[in-house]
């Protein structure tokens, strides 16, 4: 029904390329997100989803149907934008109905499927009121609202969340995974916040520059980025990446120290290579080697420590309290067999 296919999609406008040829399968009721920094061209692909931007070349499908040339409103997709624009002068229910009204859709059935967006929405006490007196959060439920009366074969959403207080995000990221659980409507998703990518999708894509980088399952990413940027991309704090060289399985800091990394497979040559090391795969350990403390932040939970560690600054997440000082010593270890390996000339992942 809802399945998207984007085969070899470019954007042109003029002679600027921003579009370099993506492909993507998306799955009937699959929540895909695509992620990349600011003017990556997330926003351009999902424009030429919903049809408000021309397809420069490729072709993309939506329930098996080629919709190049189709229309918008011919494409049976709801799309959910940043700025949700709610008519100012009409009340929550009118702004739900409205789309419909204009689809000549008869008075009871509107009546129902705004009723029943109200209730997976939690708005049925608010249907009488207007913007104006709704807080963020409620208005963005209704431009949710807007777009599941229309019972669409695909939800397209750029950068819904953006406007709202860093709680309600929290609390509409839990709210749309919810709704996508029970609605089941294949949603394609636009952010440039790795967390909402990891915590909604069921899978990611990872867009840099106008060219996928990869696309995989949250964890999937995590654990076997496929290169540096995705490493450096997905994960808060972020992945520590140590630019040095291999010398038999031991890894040599920019500054000489040593730490042997175990097995490795038989391709890998001596020579240079960054090493990627995640912050919570760091450890306490008085046999381990002695970083410097430079900075602590405690967080209740946790304790975030920058250490100065081969000649290097590096994150690690702990979950002890830590007592000692900036300027003070402390061992600590990581586990090697969970550490990446990335090629020294074009950052991609070596497979241990
Ligand atoms: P994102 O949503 O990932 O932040 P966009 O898709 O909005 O990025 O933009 C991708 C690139 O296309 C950017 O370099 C942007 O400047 C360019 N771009 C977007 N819209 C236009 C336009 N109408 N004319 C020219 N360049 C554009
Ligand atoms: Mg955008």
């Amino acid at each position: 029904m809802g399945a998207v296919t984007i085969r070899n999609v470019r954007k042109a406008y003029g002679a600027v390329e921003v579009l370099h040829g993506v492909s993507i399968d998306i799955e009937d009721g699959e929540f895909v997100i695509l992620v990349g920094p600011s003017g990556c061209g997330k926003s351009t692909l999902l424009r030429m989803i919903a049809g408000l931007e021309d397809i420069t070349g490729g072709d993309i499908e939506i329930g098996g149907q080629l919709v190049n040339d189709l229309e918008p409103k011919d494409r049976d997709i709801a799309m959910v934008f940043q700025s949700y624009a709610l008519y100012p002068h009409m009340t929550v229910e009118e702004n739900m109905a409205f789309s419909l009204k204009l689809g000549r859709v008869p008075k009871d059935e509107i009546r129902r499927r705004v009723l029943n967006a109200a209730q997976i929405l939690g708005l049925q006490d608010y249907l009488e009121r207007y913007p104006r007196h709704l807080s963020g959060g409620q208005r963005q439920r209704v431009a949710m609202g807007r777009a599941i009366v229309r019972n669409p074969k695909v939800f397209l959403f750029d950068e819904p969340l953006s406007n709202l207080d860093a709680k309600l995000r929290v609390q509409m990221r839990s709210e749309i995974k919810l709704n996508h659980q029970r609605l089941k409507t294949t949603t394609i998703y636009v952010t440039h916040d790795q967390i909402e990518a990891m915590t909604m999708a069921n899978r990611i894509v990872v867009m840099h520059s106008g060219n996928i980088e990869q696309i995989g399952t949250p964890l999937e990413l995590y654990d076997r980025p496929a290169n540096l940027f995705v490493a450096s991309f997905i994960g808060s704090p972020a992945m520590n990446i140590i630019s040095g060289a291999l010398d038999g399985t031991s890894f040599i800091f920019p500054d000489g120290k040593r730490v042997d990394l175990g097995a490795l497979p038989s391709g890998v040559g001596n020579g240079p290579i960054s090493l990627g090391v995640r912050p919570e795969h760091f450890s306490l350990d008085a046999q381990g080697v002695q970083a410097e403390v430079v900075l602590i932040e405690p967080t209740g939970s946790e304790t975030q420590v920058t250490l100065r560690l081969g000649g290097k600054d590096i994150v690690g997440v702990f979950r002890e309290r830590i007592e000692a000082q900036p300027g003070q010593s402390i061992g600590i270890s990581f586990q090697r067999e969970l550490a990446h390996l990335f090629a020294a000339e074009d950052g991609r992942r070596i497979e241990r």
